[in-house]
């Protein structure tokens, strides 16, 4: 007798939902523990719908075939000594961002969705988030594979996972996922599936990857797109949560709509790093970061929360201060690391006569006011050799972990701050969003591990500023120098035959990487 052949809707239900039994021997809350701690009330699971029909089997076919691809290009961009073709050698610090900043999240997207799937009772929300698991799993992979060719070559690259664990910058990347993962699983998915996968991730994915295009690197432009086909599932399975949540039970849709505003307001925070890497770290720009915030969170964030208004659900709280602070955003966040330069894995600059212009431009508000002639100020400095540096450690927001460098909503010359008061200690945050969300869980943020606390508290290796960064493992007068001050340039300028100077060589010459 021959078996008959299922189809693709009996197949997928036969391979995920029909795998599923009741207990009976364990009641269900022992089982899944965390699924009512949130408040939720979820009524009935087999409401979930699955978003896309894959089975498990279908799913490594596809995603092997895309692997086999990726390698074959990654293998051809260095045999062709693909790094020699990037516009210039100030793009490398993009994917030195990327790289220490947002690889090691996909490898905690990785584990959260893991820990999320275990708890949640459907086998619907399990299968999609096993598969999400092990896609961020394979993006951290080819992340580090695709990068790893230009860690031959550029400085700043060889110690991603210390520096993520460390340096104080990657505080506030690491400590938005460790505080999703620390959440609920329902929070978890809210934060990451929809604030951020489906609301921010254009915002993320956009100007890293036509930036890549634009600026000549196609290997990380082949790991974007090979990563781009999972992020469509990834947001389907967002957006089906947040519906789910919101039809099982009227009493869920306040708490839903907190964990937006809380996952908007730390996304937003969080893509402060986007913004100055769009307005000036890639050398041929994609578009301003104000124009990508009109067009990805405005208009698109804008009809998305319109569609979510029957279920009761409005647009993130103070969404309007992050349209007042467009024309602010990255200018305040790149000044704040070309003065804190010498504490950063990756060089700085001040933008040519040309840039400045566009900036202008883009920014007519703002940028000649404000920040050109701090600009010139500084350039000033280095032609007189010497490069201003701020060697204070500057007060943290609680929430995010930002320096408190942001200034008001509705005036630029004054710095942002708030303050609360828990159990007779006073906690600073840097914006009304931060002061919210440290406000409602106190108790979590008490605990925060915020980079200049520990350093006062001798925690980071030592008293001495040098010390600091030796326990961050940076390779002091190389990864943290100014760009014109580089090795990174210098050795740029000889493989391109730039420098008249010195003789061009014929082979590029690896650096000594720790
Ligand atoms: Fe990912
Ligand atoms: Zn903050």
């Amino acid at each position: 007798m021959s078996a008959k052949k299922l189809g693709l809707r009996e197949k997928y239900s036969k391979m995920t939902r029909d795998l599923s039994w009741e207990p009976s021997y364990q009641p269900m809350e022992k089982i899944y523990p965390q699924t009512e701690m949130e408040g939720l009330k979820i009524e009935d699971w087999d409401k979930w719908e699955d978003p896309f029909r894959l089975t498990m089997d279908a799913y490594w076919k596809y995603q092997a075939e895309k692997e086999r691809k990726l390698y074959a290009i990654i293998e051809a961009f260095a045999q062709n000594n693909g790094q020699l073709n990037v516009t210039d050698a100030r793009y490398i610090n993009a994917l030195k961002l990327f790289l220490n900043g947002v690889s090691p999240l996909e490898y905690a997207a990785h584990r959260g969705f893991a820990m999320a799937g275990r708890q949640l009772p459907g086998v619907g929300a399990q299968v999609a988030c096993q598969m999400q698991s092990v896609d961020e799993l394979r993006h951290v992979q080819t992340q580090v594979h695709t990068i790893s060719h230009y860690n031959k070559y550029f400085n700043g690259l060889d110690d991603f996972r210390h520096k993520h664990d460390n340096v104080w910058y990657l505080s506030v990347p690491k400590s938005f996922f460790d505080d999703a993962m620390t959440a609920g699983p329902f929070e978890f998915i809210t934060a990451i599936s929809f604030s951020f996968e489906y609301v921010l991730t254009n915002l993320l994915f956009m100007p890293f990857m036509s930036g890549a295009a634009y600026n000549g690197d196609m290997a990380t432009v082949t790991f974007g797109f090979s990563a781009q086909s999972d992020e469509a599932r990834h947001m389907t399975l967002g957006l089906e949560v947040i519906k789910f949540m919101l039809e099982q039970h009227p009493d869920n849709v306040p708490i839903v709509q907190r964990w937006i505003d809380k996952w908007f307001w730390r996304g937003y925070r969080l893509l402060s790093l986007v913004s100055m890497m769009m307005d000036y770290m890639l050398p041929k720009k994609v578009m301003s970061w104000k124009e990508a915030w009109e067009m990805y969170f405005v208009q698109n964030g804008g009809a998305l929360f319109e569609d979510l208004a029957r279920y009761g659900i409005r647009m993130p709280k103070y969404w309007e201060q992050t349209v007042a602070g467009m024309d602010h955003l990255s200018h305040q966040t790149w000044n704040t690391f070309y003065t804190h330069n010498h504490a950063a894995a990756f060089h700085t600059w001040m933008p040519e006569e040309d840039e400045m212009q566009w900036l202008a431009s883009k920014y007519p508000e703002s940028f000649d006011k404000y920040y050109r002639p701090r600009w010139e100020h500084y350039k000033k400095l280095e032609e007189e050799g010497k490069d201003f540096s701020n060697p204070s450690l500057p007060m943290l927001c609680q929430t995010c972990q930002i320096p408190m460098f942001y200034t008001e909503a509705d005036d630029p010359t004054t710095i942002s701050y708030r303050v609360s008061e828990y159990k007779g200690d006073k906690y600073h945050t840097c914006s009304d969003g931060c002061k919210d969300i440290f406000d409602h869980e106190p108790e979590k943020y008490i605990q925060a591990w915020l980079p200049v606390h520990q350093i006062f508290q001798g925690n980071c290796g030592g008293g001495s500023l040098e010390e600091v960064l030796d326990w961050y493992r940076l390779n002091q007068g190389v990864e943290n120098v100014k760009y014109h001050l580089s090795e990174d340039f210098s050795n740029w300028k000889k493989w391109k035959g730039l420098d008249p100077e010195t003789e061009s060589d014929d082979e590029p010459r690896q650096v000594s990487n720790g």
